[in-house]
C-alpha cells in the first residue's frame, strides 16, 4: 500500500494536476489524456477497487465526479462524458487504488473507443437470467 502512486498524489508525497481536493477525495489529471481533460476522482483512502469502496465513501465520489464533469463541460466545452471505474487485471485495472474515469467526448470519432460487441444471436438470456436469480 505504501508504493501505491495514488496515495502518494493523495498525500501529495508526488505530484499530479489536482483539479478539486477535500478531505475525502481528490481530482486530478491522469497523465495519459485519453481524450483532453481526462481526469481520475479517488478516494484519499486506499481502496483497492470498486468493490472494497464503503457506500457513503462510492456516493460521495460519484458526487464528485459528477461536479467535475460540470466543470469540465463549462471549462473545455466538452459535449459528452464516458464515466468508467475498471476493476481488476481483468478489467483493464493497472492502478490499484479505486479511482473514477471521468472522460470528456467532443465528436464521435475520436479515439477513444468503447465496444459492446453484439452476442444477442449467441447466447441463452433465460440461462444467464436464470444462473443469477436462483439460489
Ligand atoms: P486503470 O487502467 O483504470 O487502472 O487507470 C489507471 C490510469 O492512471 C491510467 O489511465 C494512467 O494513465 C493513469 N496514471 C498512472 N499514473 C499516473 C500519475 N502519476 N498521474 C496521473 N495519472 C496516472
Ligand atoms: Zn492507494
Amino acid at each position: 500500500m505504501n508504493d501505491c502512486i495514488f496515495c502518494k498524489i493523495a498525500n501529495h508525497e508526488i505530484p499530479g494536476k489536482i483539479i478539486y481536493e477535500d478531505d475525502v477525495c481528490l481530482a486530478f489529471l491522469d497523465l495519459s489524456q485519453t481524450t483532453r481533460g481526462h481526469t481520475l476522482v479517488i478516494p484519499k483512502k486506499h481502496f483497492d477497487h470498486f468493490l472494497d469502496v464503503d457506500q457513503d465513501t462510492l456516493a460521495y465520489l460519484i458526487q464528485t465526479s459528477q461536479n467535475v464533469a460540470k466543470t469540465l463541460e463549462n471549462k473545455l466545452q466538452a459535449q459528452g462524458f464516458n464515466i468508467i471505474t475498471n476493476m481488476n487485471e481483468v478489467a483493464g485495472q493497472t492502478v490499484k487504488h479505486f479511482h473514477i474515469h471521468i472522460i470528456p467526448r467532443y465528436q464521435t470519432n475520436d479515439d477513444f473507443h468503447i465496444q459492446y460487441t453484439d452476442h444477442s444471436n449467441d447466447v441463452n438470456l433465460d440461462e444467464i437470467y436464470n444462473c443469477i436469480m436462483n439460489s
